[in-house]
């Protein structure tokens, strides 16, 4: 990307203004500098001010839950294998990382427990992960910087607008709990080069309302219903309410002796299903 013709990187620069006209959209930098496009994408983050300023308004709610996040080394080889533990307070996922023995944790609780057990000294904090975190890999140690990040909801009410285009997390901040944030933005990604290319190629500029309007239609079914539907899950798997956790132990026992449907799960969490993008399926656009 880096090194692709025609792209300059600019780092440590802060879009402050926007600016649309008929024919293209102009960006202002905390630095004074101007830049000026066909089209701007917005991939600033849940808290967009590309959105912001284009009048996009957004939606969501706080899950009153706050991941913990920090990395952790253990004495046996996690052999590549992700882990997640689902408790009422809010599942524990355990992310391998290169070498066998780090992992990283996110460990979401409710705000409090959360803002309680972040304001521990490491050795306390590591003994209250110890008894989530079990003993499957052996002795553990911290082995990062502590973090926290309150989980919220925040979809943007429209992913377009004129001369500007929302991906990744600006269009949409869902639930950690599936691992699915980064797979969305790069099938928003994806889907948006590719309407582009063909915009270009029926002889349309970049910015067309057409071309944006068929990003939109693509990706914004896609994401919330993904959004909604880990915003479902979540509720039903941090739960200790004896009814919800008999429907969900079923139904975890039902997809797990079924294995055509638990290949399409595990398909749904690679990002797989749906009307995949050329570029994410391998494929020349
Ligand atoms: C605790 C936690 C755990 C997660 N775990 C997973 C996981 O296991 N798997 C997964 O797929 N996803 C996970 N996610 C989600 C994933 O992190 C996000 O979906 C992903 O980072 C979104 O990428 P993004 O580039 O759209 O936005 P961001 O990562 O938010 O990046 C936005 C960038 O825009 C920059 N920016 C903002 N404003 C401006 C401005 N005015 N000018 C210039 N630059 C600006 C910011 O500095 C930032 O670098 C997790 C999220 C959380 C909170």
């Amino acid at each position: 990307m880096r090194d692709a013709p025609g792209v300059t990187l600019l780092s440590g620069e802060t879009v402050v203004a926007q600016d649309v006209s008929g024919s293209g959209v102009t960006v202002t930098l905390a630095s004074g500098r101007q830049l000026s496009a066909g089209l701007l994408v917005g991939c600033d983050g849940r808290g967009s001010g590309v959105a912001t300023r284009a009048g996009i308004k957004r939606v969501g709610w706080r899950y009153g839950q706050t991941a913990l996040v920090t990395a952790v080394w253990h004495e046996r080889d996690h052999g590549g294998v992700a882990q997640q533990f689902f408790m009422p307070s809010g599942p524990l996922a355990i992310l391998p990382l290169k070498g066998g023995h780090h992992s990283s944790i996110v460990w979401s609780e409710s705000a409090e427990v959360a803002e309680a057990i972040q304001a521990l000294p490491d050795d306390a904090y590591l003994e209250a992960l110890r008894p989530r975190f079990g003993d499957f890999l052996g002795e553990i140690a911290l082995a990062g910087a502590r973090f926290t990040y309150p989980l919220s909801l925040s979809l943007a009410e429209r992913f377009i607008a004129p001369r500007v285009a929302l991906v990744g997390d600006a269009a949409h901040g869902v639930h950690p709990i599936a691992g699915q944030g980064l797979n969305l933005g790069l099938r928003d990604v994806a889907a948006l080069a590719e309407v582009l290319i063909l915009a270009r190629r029926r002889g349309e500029e970049p910015g067309a309302p057409v071309a944006l309007e068929e990003y939109q239609r693509w990706r914004r079914f896609d994401a919330t219903s993904l959004a909604l539907g880990m915003d479902v899950v979540n509720r039903v798997f941090s739960t200790d309410n004896p009814l919800l956790r008999l429907g969900r132990d079923l139904g975890m026992g039902l997809v797990s002796s079924m294995p055509g449907l638990r290949r399409g799960f595990i398909r749904q969490a690679a990002g797989l299903t749906g009307e995949l993008p050329k570029l994410l399926a391998g494929k020349p656009i």
